[in-house]
């Protein structure tokens, strides 16, 4: 059995921690990998090089750095058979469903190819007499990123490429569940030509991520997962005066109108309520119909549909949805439908009792359905991550959209309508972060940001696009003069010469 270990100046690092964890094959629940949980003194050391490599990158030219970029890119685009079969390993994910992760983390990539011009500055000739004013951004540091295990090629690729490209140096921790991908990509990038200690990954648990957390030499962290986990990463990392932006949980309502197309949607949340197994911080966790004749045809297009949903492990390549992650996942996933019961919610689909021969011990869900939720429930406060779709029945628009503001989350949101005033209303009074039109999982591409309100995110800057680079740099504005001979004398009047 393996040992997944540490990345370290370009080469694997075993560190010097004892304490080790068991990385499972979530479709037969075996263990198939042994991941090393670094020490303190594991991260210090890694962050030590990261701190060490610093001033060597941030002085290397942006169209160098590039040059990196474009290298790893066609790297990523070679290897993305191998990389999604690792991940789906690993994870249980399908295999195009993989591959599309890989896909959406290259087009950060690409988008990092662009730094040098992404990081051309400001300049205003004669501010005042003989006086130039310019403006730059210069990388932070040693960044930090702590990532989830629901997207563990993807998610760090929001972070690095950007932050790197910009100049910093990076220390991953990603999720100890499924760790293995991200050290193969590690590797891809030392092919690609990364000088050693820009880019390094310390696998582990609290204690590897606590120790970032108070690093001094750390300067900004990014994190995604969940909320509990995400506010405690914000408040520590802040107190120890870090730059800090965590992107958390969801609860993401597709509001239906009377007037939308029916087969449409019922196409759209299909994909994006059980797609990789409800476990995406953009599935559609919450359906609101508008209306009890628009309810009641929803819930008879989609019952079908949700029971004919195909359940089994990533190598059978008719998978539409593989297992949860874990056991304590598809143990949590058990309550909250046992809750949603006991509340007085329907189950017009269960998806409890699937059992798939040779699979007894994986962690499979089929897919489940509820009908008459209501928004004093469990199963609609929290987030449930697993292949459950809640049908909130709302009596008019207004309804839906308080429903929807009223929600601690606001990672995502949709309205599906043929109606270009509601769909207008709807986008510009929605409390959240990202919202659709005729969309399920409003994504944004990676030229523009990734992030939620509310809940979703603590911190100030969204994840890629613009906002990424922002993150990761800091704003320096220079005044200068070149004086061609005439004097100023001393100024007490705050005008900055423009008396002159
Ligand atoms: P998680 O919060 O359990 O773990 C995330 C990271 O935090 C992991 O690296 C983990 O090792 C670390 N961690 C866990 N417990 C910790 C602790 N007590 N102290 C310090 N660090 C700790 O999340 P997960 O289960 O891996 O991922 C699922 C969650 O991530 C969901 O809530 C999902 O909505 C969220 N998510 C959000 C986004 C987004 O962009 N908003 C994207 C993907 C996933």
């Amino acid at each position: 059995m393996s040992n997944v270990g540490h990345f370290l100046s370009n080469k694997s690092w075993s560190g010097g921690s004892e304490r080790i964890g068991d990385v499972y094959n979530p479709a037969t629940g075996a263990i198939i990998a042994k991941v090393i949980l670094a020490s303190k003194a594991d991260v210090d050391a890694v962050v030590d090089v990261a701190a060490e490599a610093l001033p060597r990158w941030a002085a290397t030219p942006a169209a160098k750095r590039a040059s990196v970029m474009f290298e790893f890119r066609d790297l990523l685009k070679s290897h993305t058979d191998e990389l999604a079969e690792l991940l789906s390993a690993e994870h249980g994910k399908t295999i195009p469903d993989a591959k599309g992760e890989i896909a959406r983390g290259i087009e950060v990539v690409e988008f990092a190819c662009g730094i040098p011009q992404l990081l051309k500055g400001e300049y205003s000739e004669s501010v005042a007499a003989d006086v130039d004013s310019h403006a730059v951004r210069q990388p932070v540091g040693v960044v930090a990123g702590i990532t989830p295990f629901n997207f563990p090629a993807m998610v760090p690729l929001w972070m690095y490429p950007v932050a790197i490209s910009c100049g910093n140096t990076f220390v991953l921790k990603p999720s100890e569940k499924d760790p293995t991908v991200v050290l193969r990509i590690a590797e891809l990038l030392a092919e690609a030509g990364l000088p050693e200690g820009v880019f390094n990954v310390v696998n582990g648990d609290k204690e590897a991520v606590d120790a970032l957390l108070d690093n001094p030499k750390v300067e900004a962290v990014s994190f995604v997962g969940s909320t509990p986990i995400g506010q405690y990463i914000y408040s520590r990392g802040t107190s120890n005066g870090k730059r800090v932006q965590a992107l958390c949980g969801a609860k993401n309502h597709l509001v239906v109108m009377p007037d939308a197309d029916m087969d449409q949607v019922t196409d759209a949340l299909i994909g994006s309520a059980y797609g990789s197994a409800g476990e995406r911080c953009m599935a559609v966790s919450v359906a609101v119909p508008v209306g009890e004749g628009t309810a009641d045809h929803l819930v008879e297009a989609l019952e079908p549909r949700v029971r004919a949903l195909k359940v089994a492990p990533y190598t059978d390549p008719a998978s539409e949805l593989g297992p949860v992650i874990s056991k304590q996942s598809f143990d949590k996933i058990h309550r909250l439908i046992g809750q949603g019961l006991e509340q007085g919610a329907k189950l017009v689909v269960d998806g409890r009792d699937i059992s798939l021969q040779g699979y007894e011990e994986g962690y499979f869900i089929g897919g489940c359905l509820f009908d008459n939720v209501s928004t004093d429930m469990s199963i609609y406060k929290e987030e449930i991550f697993g292949p459950v779709l809640s049908v909130v029945r709302a009596g008019g628009y207004e309804e839906a959209i308080r429903m929807i503001n009223d929600h601690e989350y606001g990672n995502g949101t949709s309205i599906f309508t043929r109606d270009g005033d509601a769909a207008r209303d709807f986008w510009a009074r929605v409390r959240i972060g990202m919202v659709g039109v005729n969309v399920p999982i409003p994504v944004p591409v990676a030229y523009h940001s990734f992030g939620g309100w509310k809940r979703s995110l603590f911190g100030d800057h969204h994840i890629h696009g613009m906002e990424g680079v922002r993150f990761y740099t800091r704003l320096k504005t220079m005044t200068s003069r070149w004086p061609s001979g005439i004097r100023t004398g001393a100024e007490f009047n705050f005008t900055g010469g423009k008396d002159v």
